[in-house]
């Protein structure tokens, strides 16, 4: 631990290497960090079978100390989108989300999640998650293989790594606001995109009431002249 731990630029005597070890808080701090992070228990298709099987003993999560998969989003430091977002699952996805504490990341597996994969445009189906939640780390494929998942959680590890305590979001003085919850009606809809969607719709509704309206009748008008 001291050698991975150590702060390069400080010299250690050489009897005292393997007990001491002089770092600075940011590294020892993400060091415990990226080494305990706690995946949410929750899949969406077909990818979270590769993501069940990441956990399995021939992969073993464990060595990242991510095989504690956790059921609440109060005990969640990752949520793992594995699979097709369904625009009746993202207000879901979204609330999990707000109820995970800081700090707390987010990973695309596969294309679905990362920009709506072969069901792409599909009428049920959102075109990326990353529209809806900030997305640390995407991981290709269709399904990815455990083994990109895996390179996917050594990326995020990097990411934590590259973090600083005098920067991180979760330290800032304002409070993180929730994420706007989705609303699903007759499509999905976001509360950010509410006067753009307003401004559209009375549009259209006045182009639509100006088409219903009766032409004027030439003859009677004529007529009347
Ligand atoms: S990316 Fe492929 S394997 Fe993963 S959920 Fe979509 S269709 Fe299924």
């Amino acid at each position: 631990m001291s050698q991975e731990i150590n702060n390069p630029g400080y010299e250690i005597p050489p009897e005292m290497r393997g007990q001491v070890a002089i770092t600075t808080l940011d590294k020892i701090y993400n060091w415990g960090r990226r080494s305990s992070i706690w995946p949410m228990f929750f899949g969406l298709a077909c990818c979270a079978i590769e993501m069940i099987v990441t956990a399995m003993n021939r992969f073993d999560m464990a060595r990242f100390g991510m095989e504690i998969m956790r059921a609440s989003p109060r005990q969640a430091d990752l949520m793992i989108i594995s699979g097709t977002v369904t625009k009746k699952m993202v207000p879901q996805i979204v609330r999990l989300y707000n109820q995970m504490p800081e700090p707390k990341y987010v990973l695309a597996m596969g294309s679905c999640a990362s920009g709506g994969g072969p069901f792409k445009e599909g009428y049920n189906v959102v075109s990326g998650i990353d529209v809806y939640l900030p997305v640390d780390v995407y991981v290709a494929g269709c399904p990815p293989t455990p083994q990109a998942l895996l390179n996917g959680f050594i990326a995020l590890q990097k990411l934590i790594d590259a973090q600083s305590i005098k920067t991180v979001r979760w330290y800032r003085r304002e409070p993180v606001p929730p994420l706007p919850v989705p609303i699903l009606g007759p499509d999905i809809m976001d509360p950010r995109r509410f006067n753009e969607i307003k401004d559209y719709t009375e549009k259209k509704l006045q182009a639509q009431h100006t088409a219903a309206q009766p032409e004027p009748d030439q003859s009677t008008a004529q007529d009347a002249g």
